[in-house]
């Protein structure tokens, strides 16, 4: 394959499952590594930070450290700064990604129902304990009050060791059609997300490449931003979701480790 300056990398699926690193994942990202190839970690993970992701992967062995990682967290708190400044944001989410939300004001869930303390956007995360009848239902108020809805991904479901868990996008399903509201996505796959990753790397979009388990986030939404896209058939691959899907990757690989071969880096 020519003319690939740079590779744009998921994390869940594709080096790890569960935060343990997939067969020959390591050995591939080293082979680009040694290759000079600019990388970054493109990630919907909701439930550690950059800081974390990356602690984690480099004890799995992964070359890699906070600055190669972009998050759907620390891309909602750009959009945030940015199209909603000061505004009081109501955070559901699973897992700990406050340090990454720098520059976001976020309130609690006691100061929302009523009065000057209320949300003026709800910010959906990752899917969890969290996301309980109470928490969906005290958010729909919200939105009927005329809060915003902000949902840094809307995955159906990801892969852990022991299945396929139900993530946000079937519970935002449910609430934009019930609030008669439509979120706004800030990580994969929207555009600005992956526009901030090419720039990260100093890649056009013809000389950049994306490889990720999730047909439609990953792939197919890269290739719409002229990405060429690669999918792997780990994580939460699926023949039947591949086969529905309404595009069709660039490349189908069955894992990360056959990634160095595309690029004909042996
Ligand atoms: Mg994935």
């Amino acid at each position: 394959m020519k003319g690939i300056g740079a590779v744009l990398i998921d994390i869940d699926g594709v080096l790890t499952v569960s935060w343990k690193a997939l067969p020959g994942a390591v050995a591939a990202m080293e082979r680009l590594r040694a290759a000079g190839l600019p990388l970054v970690l493109v990630t919907n993970t909701t439930s550690r930070t950059r800081a974390a992701v990356a602690g984690r992967l480099a004890e799995e062995g992964f070359p890699v450290g906070a600055d190669d990682i972009l998050t759907a967290p620390a891309a909602t708190a750009a959009y945030l700064r940015a199209h909603h400044p000061h505004a009081r944001c109501r955070l559901i989410n699973s897992g700990e990604v406050r340090a990454d939300l720098a520059g976001v004001t976020l309130v609690g869930e006691a100061d929302g129902d009523e009065g000057r303390e209320a949300p003026e956007v709800i910010v959906f995360g990752g899917a969890g304990e969290d996301f309980s009848y109470p928490a969906l239902n005290s958010a729909f108020r919200q939105l009927q009050r005329g809060a915003r809805l902000v949902a840094m991904h809307r995955n159906l479901y990801w892969r852990t060791a022991d299945g396929l868990d139900l993530d946000t996008g079937a519970f935002l399903a449910g609430l934009e059609r019930a609030a008669g509201v439509e979120a706004t996505v800030t990580g994969k796959p929207a555009e600005a997300f992956f526009a901030t990753a090419l720039a990260h790397v100093g890649a056009p979009a013809a000389g950049a490449l994306m490889v990720g388990d999730d047909i439609e986030s990953d792939v197919l939404a890269a290739q719409r931003c002229g990405i060429t896209g690669v999918l792997v058939k780990t994580g939460k691959y699926l023949p039947e979701t591949h086969r529905a899907a309404d595009g069709t990757p660039d490349h189908v690989l069955d894992s990360f480790a056959e990634l160095p071969g595309l690029l004909g880096l042996g």
